[in-house]
């Protein structure tokens, strides 16, 4: 703790001042210490801790203050989080934007390959791929064939990122659950419903943590 001194308080003085004043010192920096406490409480719900599931594997976030807001996956796997001066006080918050930010270009770059390879097969292929926060789904296909799918899908497992892709594909050819629907899912998914297991499972708390 430091003392600040007006220039023509002497130093006995000022030790007498702070000796009266030693309870109320302290409980001025408790105040404080648990006001932070509070803060990062307040943090919990929107991000929930140093790590994110990263496609189902815990991975740390490690937070740097200081520059631009930028996310970079270290080599050792950690998401390297770089946030403004004085932006510590949003944390979680912002987090969440760096976050949402690397994982949109992540996934695309995820998903097109997903598609590469599924395409051919079929003959089936979105017209637009959209990543974005979605609040209560996982993935829907638009009547243009436009894929939305949620972005919190890279912290699933990657069979179950594969999975919402090849279902939401699926819906191309078609717009219901017909079992000609979970037939052509199965053929590219025969796990499938294992996947849909995970996802009633864990989504939900997902869904929660992040959205
Ligand atoms: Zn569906």
């Amino acid at each position: 703790m430091e003392l600040v001194l007006p220039r023509h308080i002497g130093e006995s003085e000022a030790r007498h001042f702070l000796d009266r004043h030693r309870v109320w010192a302290y409980q001025k920096l408790e105040d404080i210490r648990q006001r932070s406490g509070r803060l990062k409480q307040s943090c919990v719900p929107l991000i929930g801790g140093a790590s994110v599931p990263f496609q189902g594997v815990a991975t740390e976030l490690v937070v740097v203050e200081g520059g631009r807001r930028k996310v970079h996956r270290r080599l050792d796997g950690a998401f390297e989080i770089h946030l403004p001066q004085g932006s510590l006080e949003q944390e979680a918050l912002e987090i969440r934007h760096a976050l949402y930010s690397w994982v949109r270009v992540w996934m695309r770059a995820e998903v097109s390959s997903l598609i590469d390879h599924f395409t051919p097969l079929e003959g089936l292929e979105p017209r637009r791929i959209r990543i974005k926060a979605m609040k209560t789904r996982w993935g829907s296909l638009g009547p243009k064939n436009d894929m939305n799918l949620n972005w919190l899908l890279a912290f699933t497992p990657p069979e179950v990122l594969a999975y919402v892709v090849i279902h939401e594909i699926c819906h191309i050819r078609f717009r219901n659950h017909s079992k000609a629907f979970w037939d052509l899912v199965a053929r590219h998914d025969p796990c499938w419903p294992e996947r849909r297991f995970w996802l009633k499972q864990h989504g939900t708390a997902l869904l929660h943590r992040f959205g």
